[in-house]
């Protein structure tokens, strides 16, 4: 008989994470679940479920006891208010998740390891205009990432190639464009534009204004949820050990996509711009020519069928917890 995978699933209370435990699940393997929070917004599907802080190297060895593959997922991370507004605490406690992580993982014979990187880690001087020229793999160097948060993820893809070069340890290295979808955080300051904005329009009578950050005109690509998981469970199962984007080519403006949501709402609002509000790197898009190559496949659901289905989840969740009036879902 063919014994079971067991995953170790870090950020596991987290929305990516959450998301990945449903799909290992689902093809039969055995999970081990962590993070220092429970899943919001519903219960975890994993087999075993621990809350420990990652942070502590005791923690990560605890964590990677009798388990042959890590995603690890665990980090401390936001929209782009949250990551520039902390760079030092964000830079450190995610540097120790990581560091701890790796070696925990190397000394209790861990098979494969997979590191969740981030657009984040690409050069300021390649994305300062929002008609952008989608970034390529190689692009990352010379390096200039973003202050903190995308520093740290940097250093984390080196740390995975020396762990690789010195011990041969097996290493997989994801780069995330904008992941967005139901069960992902949509209020208290960590939430992405997707959600920000879904929960904006949603609470914001027909005919008012929506403040939006930035002039509007600064550009992304978006991806949904279920294609980030079907590339992370492809990329472990290769034997692709470089950084691979993860990501869209639909580019959208923050003002078309505020339109877009608008259009699902039904409603017709006033864009405010909030030109004091951070807005990040003036555009950037995905070049998943090698993400075809290594994977043959790459994400297809458009960004108007994954928001119609975030934005009525968004609307559900307002309602459930009383924030949304009658009059509001009826608009
Ligand atoms: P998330 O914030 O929903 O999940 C991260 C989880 O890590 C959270 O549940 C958090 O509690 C947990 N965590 C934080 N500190 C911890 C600690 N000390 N010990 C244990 N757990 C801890 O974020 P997500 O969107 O699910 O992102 C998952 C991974 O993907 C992260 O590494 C993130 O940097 C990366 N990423 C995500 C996106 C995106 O658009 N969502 C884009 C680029 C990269």
């Amino acid at each position: 008989m063919k014994t079971k995978t067991r995953i170790l699933v870090t950020g596991a209370g987290g929305f990516i994470g959450h998301h990945l435990i449903k799909r290992l699940k689902a093809d039969g393997h055995w999970v081990r679940g962590v993070d220092i929070k429970s899943p919001e917004y519903e219960p975890t599907a994993a087999n075993e479920f621990e809350l420990l802080d990652l942070r502590h190297w005791h923690n990560a060895l605890l964590a990677t006891r009798q388990i042959d593959q890590v995603y690890n997922l665990a980090a401390d991370m936001g929209g782009i208010g949250y990551i520039t507004a902390s760079l030092a605490d964000i830079a450190r406690n995610n540097i120790l998740i990581n560091a701890h992580m790796l070696e925990a993982s190397r000394l209790n014979g861990i098979r494969r390891f997979l590191f969740s990187s981030s657009a984040c880690v690409y050069p300021g001087f390649k994305q300062d205009n929002a008609k952008v020229t989608p970034l390529r793999e190689e692009d990352a160097h010379p390096a200039d990432p973003e202050a903190g948060y995308g520093w740290e993820k940097l250093f984390t893809e080196q740390l995975c190639r020396y762990y690789r070069h010195d011990f041969g340890f097996e290493t997989r290295i994801v780069r995330f464009h904008n992941v967005y979808g139901p069960l992902g955080t949509y209020d208290g300051g960590k939430e992405k534009a997707p959600a920000a904005i879904s929960r904006k329009v949603a609470l914001t009578p027909d005919g008012g204004e929506i403040e939006v950050w930035g002039d509007g005109e600064q550009t992304r690509s978006y991806m949904w949820i279920d294609d980030c998981i079907e590339g992370l469970t492809r990329l472990m199962a290769s034997d692709y050990h470089a950084p691979l984007n993860l990501g869209t080519e639909e580019l959208v403006s923050v003002d078309r996509l505020v339109d877009m949501v608008c259009k699902i709402a039904g409603k017709r609002l006033r864009k405010v711009h909030a030109l004091d509000k951070p807005q990040g790197v003036r555009g950037r898009n995905s070049d998943n020519s090698r993400l075809r190559i290594v994977l043959g496949w790459e994400p297809q659901t458009r960004l108007a069928d994954g928001l119609k289905i975030t934005y009525h989840w968004i609307e559900e969740e307002l309602e459930r917890t009383g924030r949304l009036t009658t009059e509001l879902v009826h608009a």
